[in-house]
């Protein structure tokens, strides 16, 4: 795998090096914990890649932890897409992966432990009731009615709440900490709750199940974690999460450490979010190529390098930013320039004849495969008597700077001839059908020819008998505004109507029908598109990845 190596070290690697040398910890063990209750987005490649790098670049691991304490939303289809998405990023947990509900039999037996030493007790004051009676930050907590129950009580009620004694709600296990202290979370947190809910995993072997705070923190523990890296809305819970480590016997003391989220504008990354653009159907899926999901941005064609280098590139901090989604645009380009092969298509064909080309002749022309890869060769490009080219690149009465194809002007096909408009044919609505053309052959390969005229422009074309039919997906941002979230009203609100164009009559180069789905390709002079999961042999499907340049942010300051 490529990562270009970090020029200076973030404050994360610098603890890192610190423990290492000073001798706290004699290897680096860090864990990445998804909740398997939606399709992991580009701000958990983020955290994919921090977790994953730092075990490969310190000779340690990283464990894959699926955080399932909550039945209600989880599901084994998440698992599997999650584990699929890190795959494809280029990581590996080896044999580490770990389910938190692998832990329920130990936790309940540390908040047994918690309840003996009289630092937890069963409260049956409501959800209201516990939120008001902890007060705010101008406010202490009041303590429960309930927070001097007796150890024996407390081991009573709470085994009656694991056997399914009591409704969801009825009764909570809380740690008893203190209800002044200036950190909420640390107002005595439930930590056990009722849900009589099936699990994804354990089935119906548990109606009460533990807190994310009691959890994680202990899930670490138990797996000998070193560094424990989160983003930092959980730094307040950090108190709570050493409170734990303290007053628990686990094995080992992990250390939490939280680092800035992955922002990106132009769309949203809450779970929450996603998962009604699906349910309502403002996307086709999880994978829908406008999604910042990791299996949408696979489907549209970004690489999983373009991903891993733009994580790097943003780097990791302390401090809160939104990353333009340009930047993420331009590591995809940078890639795909690279190693993608060129190809030509017509998105939105218009039919020329080239009138002086003997009828039923074709002859095959070179082009490159890659212009950044000489190695790839050449391939080898059928041309003929009737092309396609697109239906922008002529204009009957163009502006004074269009220097395209035009009545009576001249233009170069690309790795081809030069073809001069001659005819102009229309529909009985007026509707250009189709144009007639003649080439000079002495311009064969795109070459001037010896009387030392000029053209100033190319474009590209496809032989009309040689073409393949295939539907075109041009995908824009799935907002049209910068901050959707945010912007006041509904989210849903700012959706960009335009997000997705479908060009039905696409004709593409022969050449194209080898390439497979999943695979980027450059169309030349359009941008980068990648081979559909739907599409096959007999109905072909692109989805346009990414233009060429930055056409978006121009156009967006013209407006
Ligand atoms: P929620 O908890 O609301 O369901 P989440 O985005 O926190 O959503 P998790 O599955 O809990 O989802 O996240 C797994 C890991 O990915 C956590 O360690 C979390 O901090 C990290 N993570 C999530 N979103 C981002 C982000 N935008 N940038 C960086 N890391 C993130
Ligand atoms: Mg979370």
């Amino acid at each position: 795998m490529s990562v270009s190596p970090s020029t200076s070290k973030d404050f994360i690697r610098e603890i890192i090096d610190e423990d290492l040398s000073s001798g706290k910890h004699d290897t680096t063990v860090t864990r990445f914990p998804p909740e398997p209750n939606g399709y992991l987005h580009i701000g958990h490649a983020k955290s994919i890649c921090l977790n994953f790098s730092i075990a490969d670049e310190y000779g340690g691991r990283c464990h894959l932890r699926f955080d399932d304490t909550n039945p209600v939303k989880e599901d084994a289809e998440y698992v599997d897409s999650i584990k699929e998405d890190i795959n494809w990023l280029g990581f590996d947990w080896a044999d580490h992966i770990y389910f938190a509900s692998d832990y329920f039999e130990k936790l309940y037996e540390w908040a047994v432990y918690l309840i003996r030493e009289g630092k937890a007790y069963v409260d049956d004051q409501d959800a209201d009731e516990i939120r008001n009676g902890r007060g705010n930050l101008q406010q202490p907590g009041t303590e429960s009615p309930y927070r001097g129950r007796s150890v024996e009580e407390n081991l009573t009620i709470f085994e009656q709440m694991k056997s399914g004694d009591f409704g969801n709600g009825e009764k909570v296990l809380r740690a008893k900490i203190d209800m002044d202290h200036p950190n909420l979370n640390m107002r005595d947190p439930v930590i056990y709750r009722i849900l009589h809910e099936d699990h994804h995993r354990t089935g119906d072997a548990w109606c009460i199940y533990p807190m994310y705070d009691f959890t994680h923190g202990q899930s670490d523990a138990l797996e000998f974690i070193t560094h424990s890296l989160c983003t930092l809305e959980f730094e307040n819970h950090r108190p709570l999460y050493e409170w734990f480590i303290e007053n628990l016997p686990v094995p080992s003391s992990p250390r939490q450490i939280e680092f800035s989220r992955l922002n990106l504008n132009y769309t949203v990354m809450s779970k929450r979010k996603l998962l009604q653009l699906v349910e309502e159907n403002h996307v086709t899926g999880w994978d829908d190529p406008r999604m910042p999901t990791i299996s949408g941005i696979r489907r549209r064609g970004y690489p999983a390098e373009a991903v891993r280098n733009f994580c790097k590139t943003i780097g990791i901090t302390k401090f809160q930013s939104v990353n333009d989604i340009a930047l993420l645009e331009n590591s995809v380009r940078e890639i795909l320039n690279k190693k993608s092969s060129r190809f030509m298509a017509v998105l939105d064909p218009i039919k020329v004849v080239i009138t002086n080309y003997p009828d039923g002749e074709t002859e095959e022309l070179e082009s490159v495969i890659n212009p950044e890869d000489p190695s790839l060769g050449v391939r080898k490009i059928p041309f003929g008597r009737e092309i396609y080219i697109e239906r922008d690149d002529f204009l009957e009465d163009p502006p004074k700077k269009f220097f395209r194809l035009s009545p009576g002007a001249e233009v170069r096909l690309r790795a081809a001839y030069w073809i001069k408009c001659e005819k102009v044919i229309k529909d009985d609505d007026g509707e250009i059908v189709e144009l007639h053309c003649t080439y000079d052959p002495a311009t064969k390969s795109g070459q001037n020819p010896p009387d030392g005229r000029k053209v100033k422009a190319t474009i590209h074309w496809v032989s009309a008998p040689h073409a393949l039919n295939a539907e075109i997906r041009l995908y824009d941002r799935l907002f049209g505004e910068e901050a959707p979230d945010k912007k006041g009203g509904s989210f849903l609100e700012h959706l960009n109507p335009e997000s997705l164009k479908v060009l039905p009559n696409g004709k593409l180069e022969t050449n194209l029908a080898g390439v497979f789905p999943g695979e980027t390709v450059q169309f030349e002079r359009l941008g980068y598109f990648c081979a559909d999961k739907e599409s096959s042999p007999d109905t072909l499907i692109f989805n346009r990845t990414v233009g060429l340049r930055d056409s978006w942010s121009k156009a967006k300051k013209k407006t």
